[in-house]
Formats: C-alpha cells, structure tokens, sequence
C-alpha cells in the first residue's frame, strides 16, 4: 500500500517513517535504473490519468481542462521529461579542480540523495505542487512522503489512489490528512522537508524541524508586483494587457503563489490600461467556467472581506460582483485602494486587482523596495535602464521582463523566494539539487609528503605555507630545494 488513511497512519507515523528509511536503507532507491523507472511512472500518471486530473481539478477549484493542461499536466509532463532526459547527467560525479600542490589528487562533487523526505503541497496547484517536487526528490534517489492539502479533497484522494499503482508503493507514500496530521507527521525525523504554504504553517514546520535539526525549504507566499511602463505601440500595450490578465484572472483566478497581486503605472496610462484591461477582459472570459472558482467559502468572505474597507470598495473601478452560490467573483479592478489597507498590505490571492499610480515609472523601484522580498517582480517595458535597476536594485525570487507567470514553466531556473516569500530552489535540475547532498570527495595518494604542514612549528613552516595558499609554487620550489628562505 502506497496510499496511507490519515486515522490509520496518525497513530503510527513512526512506522511509517521506518520502513521508509528500511526501503531506503536496502539502497534500491539510489539506482539509477529505479529512479529512471519512477520518472517514467509519473510520466504515464500523467498520460493515462489525464483525464482524471483534469476531474479532480475542476472538483476542488473549478479549473477548465485548457487552464489544467496548461498550468498542471502539460508544465509537469515536460519537466519529468526533462529530468528523465538529464538524470544520468546529474547523478554523475563532477570533476573539481585540485591545486598543483596536493598532486597527485583528484577531486569530485558526487550528488547523493538525502534519505526519507516529507513535502507538503498546497491546493491552489495540487497536482503540480505535489508532483514536481515529487520528480525532484525521486530524481535524487530518496524515499518520500507527499502530505497533499486537505483543502483539495478530490485531487488529495485522486493522488492517494494513483501515485501506489505508478509508483513503487513501498518507497513512496501519499499521507492525507489536514493540519493534525501534518503535526504529527513533523514530531518525526525526515532528512528533509519541503514545505509549499503559508508563512504561518511555514513557521510551525521550520520550529518541529529545528527539533531534529532537518532541514527545510519553504515556498511561501507573497505580494508579487508588476510595473507597466508606458509602452508606444498599441501592439506591445495589448501583448502586456493579455499577459497580465493571463497572470491573474485565468492561473486560478488569481490564486496563484506568482500570480500578479497589484500593478505599478504612470498617472496617465492608468485610464487607457484599465480600459483595455476591461475590453480583453469580456473577450477572454467569454464563459465563467473559464475562471477557476474561489477555493471555499472560508477564502471567499476574506476576499470579500478586502472590499469591506469603505475606502477600498471606493476604489473599485470594475467589477466587484461576488456570487456566494458558485463561490465566484468576477474580475475587479481598484484604482489607487489605501496603501494602509488589507488589500495592499496583505497578499490577495484572489481576482482583485489594485492599480497604483506612480508620478514616474521609475517611482515604482523606491516602492518595491520599501516592501518585503517578493516571489516575483514582473515589468513590462523596453526600456533597458529600468529594467538593469530593477535587476540590481530590487531582490525577490525572480524577475520577468514582459511576460508573467511564465518563469514557472523554465526547467532552466529556479523557482524559490527569497527572505519572506521562502527559501529554498526547485524545477528542472534545482529540484534534484533540492533533494540531494553534494558529497565533496578528494583522493589523494601517498607519494608526496610535506613535514612543512606538522608541528613542531618554525617560522620557516609557515613561510612554507604562505606560499601554498599563495599558489606561489615558483617560490615554493626554490624554498623546499633550499635555494631560498
Ligand atoms: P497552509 O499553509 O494552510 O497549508 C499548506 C500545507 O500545510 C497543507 O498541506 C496543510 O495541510 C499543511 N498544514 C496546515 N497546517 C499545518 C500544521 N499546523 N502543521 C503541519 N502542516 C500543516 O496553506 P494555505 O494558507 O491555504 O496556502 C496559501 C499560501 O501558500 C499562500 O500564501 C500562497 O502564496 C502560498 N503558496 C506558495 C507557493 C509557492 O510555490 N511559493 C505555491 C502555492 C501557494
């Protein structure tokens, strides 16, 4: 059995974590046949079960099979493939460079997996958060346990029912279960735990873990802004427009970790933005089953919430229509809400948009540097002196230049924060680094030896060592044949 039920496992996470480390321990989730073997597993998870996905997602969150392939099945399938492609690659040893001085030697970084891992996802993207650093951790050669979010039931359930028949069920385990379960999960040793949430369940699980020292990534949440410069050509203005509501109203409605949470703009481009915003608006979202819905009722009166504040209600300039029924809210955009007010001080993750005017585009850097380290910064425009002060003078987990969200599905970089949006890398190559210890090696032979490095020290010792941390061999040579002091 790969799948655990919480009532029967939280009386007994202990064995669990057992004969998870047994399994690892017999050292068959460190070969390379076995990992390749899981990433195919996921692979055909993926193929054969898409359609059940695609269920499952729209169950929990209303997501529409086009938004679901895209931002879930698709995003995944191509990165599994990636690491099957790569693997060997990653797990070979690297050569490192050794000084002349501890010849003859060689020296190697050699990747190995940590152990037995915990990851925890998140709802808003189950399968994806689940599984990508599921591939990850597999990749590296670890045995793991996924703990889904209990606030995506179907998707929850579906993975605890699939993962044991692709995968090796004995060395991956799916524990459900909400915030008892996740505790008590967390009283036990894992070798690592990555953690995609909440900040404040995010600190829960770095104190538990601090208890058996583990170490932790945490993929948190955050305020993402995006700086809309003035752009001249009416195509790139649309180009952005598209984009940005890409990045809000149709990755699950806004509840998206990187979605975009408020805009930057000069004074005098907020009117023609919001106009075009609203017309790409009603001709993206033909049909409300192509915006996802608000996750539950608990999500959609805090959202409505932000609007209670009469000042911010005040500031909406479209939208603002929430149906309690179908959990659904339509688009809304807000022209210059309070600074001091929930919407802007606290991450929205949901489909409301605040609009902040700026005197000058270049204001918007002094902004975002007042605020805390964001996941992502995105900025549409051409110009070039922006763009390197955005990059050397602001730090979140990553930047975008003209596109959002989309730095999401790059195998090529990382995807993390930085101070209060987390810490911790992964996608492509970051996430089998996520789960595996870089082993520094060095051989060495007995051929040569230098008494210069033992007591009973002089002052001619260390003049023998000054020049080796020199890397002045020249000088080194001449001291040991006695030709110089
Ligand atoms: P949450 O923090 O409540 O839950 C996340 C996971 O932790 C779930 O699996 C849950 O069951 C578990 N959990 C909850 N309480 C726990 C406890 N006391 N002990 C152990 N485990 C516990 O999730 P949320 O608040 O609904 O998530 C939304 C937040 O997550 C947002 O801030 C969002 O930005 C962030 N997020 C970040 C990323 C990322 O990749 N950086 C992705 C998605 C969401």
């Amino acid at each position: 059995m790969g799948s655990v039920p919480a009532e029967e496992m939280a009386v007994d996470f202990g064995g669990l974590v057992g004969d998870l480390r047994e399994v690892y321990e017999s050292d068959r989730t460190r070969d390379l046949e076995w990992r390749e073997s899981q990433l195919r597993g996921l692979v055909r998870l993926l193929e054969e079960e898409e359609e059940a996905i695609f269920d499952v997602l729209r169950e929990d969150l209303g997501k529409h099979r086009g938004e679901a392939f895209r931002d879930e099945v698709g995003v995944l399938k191509k990165s599994v493939v990636d690491k099957l492609q790569n693997l060997k690659n990653w797990a070979a040893p690297e050569k490192a460079h050794t000084p002349l001085v501890a010849f003859p030697a060689t020296a190697m970084v050699v990747p190995e997996p940590l152990g037995v891992v915990l990851i925890f996802s998140c709802w808003n993207l189950p399968i994806g958060l689940a599984l990508e650093p599921l591939s990850g951790a597999l990749a590296a050669g670890n045995a793991v346990v996924v703990k889904p979010s209990e606030l995506a039931p179907s998707t929850s359930a579906f993975l605890a029912a699939n993962i044991p028949k692709y995968l090796d069920a004995k060395a991956v385990k799916v524990v459900e279960g909400g915030a008892d379960v996740g505790e008590k999960l967390m009283e036990h040793r894992w070798d690592k735990v990555l953690f995609t949430g909440s900040s404040r369940v995010g600190r829960l699980i770095m104190t538990k873990a601090a208890k058996h020292l583990t170490p932790v990534a945490l993929e948190l949440g955050s305020k993402c802004p995006c700086i809309i410069d003035w752009l001249d050509s009416n195509r790139d203005s649309q180009v952005a427009v598209n984009r940005i509501i890409g990045a809000k109203w149709s990755t699950c409605s806004g509840q998206a970790c990187i979605a975009i949470d408020y805009v930057l703009v000069e004074e005098e481009f907020a009117p023609i933005l919001i106009e075009m915003l609203k017309s790409t608006l009603k001709r993206f979202f033909t049909k409300t089953e192509y915006m996802a819905r608000i996750l539950n009722e608990k999500h959609f009166k805090r959202l409505s919430g932000l609007l209670a504040d009469r000042r911010v209600a005040a500031s909406v300039v479209h939208g603002g229509h929430f149906n309690p029924k179908t959990l659904s809210i339509e688009p809304t955009l807000l022209l210059n809400p309070p600074l001091d007010s929930d919407i802007m001080t606290e991450e929205i993750f949901g489909p409301l948009l605040p609009i902040i005017t700026v005197k000058k585009i270049e204001d918007s850097i002094t902004f975002l540097k007042s605020k805390p380290k964001p996941l992502a910064i995105y900025a549409f425009t051409r110009n070039e002196e922006l763009k390197r002060r955005i990059i050397d003078e602001t730090s979140s987990g990553s930047v975008t230049f003209n596109d959002a969200i989309v730095q999401y599905g790059l195998d090529s970089i990382p995807f993390g924060g930085v101070g209060h949006s987390g810490f911790g890398q992964y996608h492509g190559k970051y996430s089998f680094e996520m789960f595996s210890h870089k082993k520094a090696v060095l051989k060495r032979s007995f051929l040569i030896e230098f008494m210069f490095r033992y007591p009973p020290w002089d002052e001619s010792k260390i003049g023998f060592l000054r020049r080796v941390y020199r890397f002045d061999y020249i000088s080194l040579f001449f001291a040991l044949i006695g030709l110089r002091r």
